[in-house]
């Protein structure tokens, strides 16, 4: 292809020549240049005009036909446009493409500019962060969320640590916020992770690590002194203290075994999520079992009655005999042990369309509601003293929420302060089963 500059050049030369021989044929030479200048210009003008309209109209369609350096010029520009029109479409895409599945991540996340206004937010943003579509959009995000660990988490621009801090929508959802800075730190992408389960876990172990050892140090401190007392004594005088001693050695011996009873109970529930035997249990001998050892237990200083429905005579229910009673028998225990001597204890199996329903009511002292949403955490007891004295252990309750979760079973539990509690166990009707295999 010739070089336009030369086909220009060609052409401003053929103008001058017959220009020349115009002008000297005429006799007007300055007339002919003047009027060949104005067409040289002319021509020129026209194809500016050309390239201004077809610019002005978004320079989309195909480029005016030109000749010599304009037409190169049109085609250099029509170029330019397509290839800036095809990588706008793959940013375009890449962008929606990003927004897509940043839309389906289930942390929030919020592109910033390097000034801290927010460009763009993902659906989780709005309900952990609390932004709102389009007006938060182009807002300083320091304005927005407003509290002064973020507040200081941004002016001190170290983002190699992550932020913990509450939300601003719901003060319990605990949220861990991190700043990714990209495009050349002109922008950060700021992620929020709701980490309320994780922080909950992680205080219930170190609680539950700090319980643990409290509940042993008593008794191992009682048990050590008495073996020293017993260790020191050098006559045969002492042989009536050494056997209050002994008992003192035997009662908190007993707690410790029950702690850790209960203790491996629990592990042994939490280790293995999914229950693998499943037996039917007929159900009647069970309840009635656990009616005796009720008796026992209280030594005639309750009125216990035992109130099963007579479709349960006939039913089984499927799972592991062995943890199934040991929650029924907590709960029988804890009214006996929570209710005064005379009191009345009322255990209830009923059947329903949904539910195998199973209730131990009794006439005790009660709890407060503030506490009935922590009574199944390992060691809570709304009286520490009085559940050491009637031989608890504190986990208990822990252990009937592990063994109903197991089955997909929940427990309900009203009370009321001095006039008794109602502790109901409901299992899915899904679990009952007529024949013994
Ligand atoms: P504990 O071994 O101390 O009884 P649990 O986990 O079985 O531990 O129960 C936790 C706490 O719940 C008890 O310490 C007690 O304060 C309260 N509680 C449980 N059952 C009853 C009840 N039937 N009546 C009154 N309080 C109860």
């Amino acid at each position: 292809m010739l070089n336009p500059w030369a086909s220009e050049i060609w052409r401003l030369f053929l103008l001058v020549i017959l220009t020349l021989l115009v002008g000297i044929f005429t006799g007007k030479l300055l007339w002919v240049a003047l009027l060949a200048t104005m067409g040289y210009l002319i021509w020129h003008l026209v194809n500016l005009v050309r390239l201004e309209k077809w610019l002005r109209k978004g320079g989309g369609s195909t480029p005016p036909i030109g000749n010599g350096v304009w037409g190169e010029l049109y085609y250099h520009i029509y170029r330019m446009r397509t290839r800036n029109r095809k990588s706008k479409r793959r940013l375009a895409d890449v962008i929606s493409r990003f927004k897509e599945s940043t839309s389906a991540l289930p942390d929030a996340a919020v592109v910033l500019r390097a000034s801290g206004e927010i460009e763009w937010f993902n659906g989780a943003a709005a309900s952990y962060l609390g932004l709102n579509a389009p007006e938060d959009i182009g807002q300083r995000v320091i304005n927005l969320l407003r509290n002064p660990a973020f507040a200081d988490f941004l002016t001190e621009g170290d983002f190699q640590h992550s932020l913990e801090m509450p939300s601003p929508v719901d003060e319990a959802m605990i949220l861990e916020i991190n700043m990714v800075p990209y495009g050349g730190k002109y922008q950060n992408l700021m992620i929020a992770r709701d980490v309320t389960r994780i922080k909950n876990l992680e205080n219930m172990r170190k609680d539950f690590v700090a319980n643990v050892s409290h509940e042993l140090r008593t008794p191992l401190t009682v048990l050590t002194g008495t073996l020293e007392t017993i260790s020191d004594a050098d006559d045969n005088d002492t042989l009536e203290k050494w056997r209050r001693s002994l008992g003192h050695m035997q009662q908190h011996n007993l707690r410790m075994l029950n702690i850790v009873d209960d203790l491996l109970m629990i592990s042994r529930l939490e280790s293995d999520d999914n229950p693998h035997e499943h037996y039917p249990i007929p159900l009647a001998a069970m309840f009635s079992t656990i009616y005796d050892e009720a008796m026992v237990l209280s030594d005639k200083r309750h009125d216990i009655r035992l109130n099963v429905a007579p479709a349960i005579s006939s039913i089984c229910l499927k799972g592991d005999e062995k943890e199934l009673h040991s929650a029924f028998s907590n709960l029988v225990a804890n009214a006996i042990r929570y209710s005064p001597a005379g009191g009345l204890i009322e255990i209830r199996c009923d059947l329903n369309d949904t539910a195998f329903v199973f209730c131990v009511k009794d006439s005790g002292i009660g709890i407060a509601p503030h506490h009935i949403q922590r009574l199944t955490e390992r060691f809570y007891r709304v009286d520490t003293g009085r559940s050491r004295i009637v031989g608890g252990t504190g986990l208990g309750l822990a252990i009937v929420k592990h063994v109903l979760d197991r089955y997909g079973a929940h427990l309900k539990i009203t009370s009321q302060v001095g006039k008794g509690s109602e502790f109901c166990c409901y299992f899915p009707a899904m679990l009952i089963t007529t024949g013994t295999q």
